[in-house]
């Protein structure tokens, strides 16, 4: 077994703490991913029957288990 000393292990430095991101950069992301969050509840909850935006049923069979999981009225 090697013995290490410890004065070969590096020296901790101090790092400094990172600056806070402005709103304004951070808004047009917070909006992006709001409306993506809006769309995927959409597919998830409203896509079927009158509502739907593609036919059939493979986007609601998709979905299936997120609906049962967020309490969307299914079956
Ligand atoms: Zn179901």
């Amino acid at each position: 077994m090697a013995n290490v000393s410890v004065s070969a292990l590096p020296t901790p430095t101090a790092v400094p703490a990172p600056t806070p991101i402005p709103l304004r950069q951070i808004l047009p992301w917070a909006i992006f991913g709001a409306v993506l969050a809006v769309v995927l509840l959409y597919f998830v909850g409203a896509e079927q029957g009158v509502t739907s935006v593609f036919s059939g049923e493979s986007v609601h069979e998709f979905v299936h288990d997120g609906r049962h999981l967020l309490g969307f009225p299914c079956h």
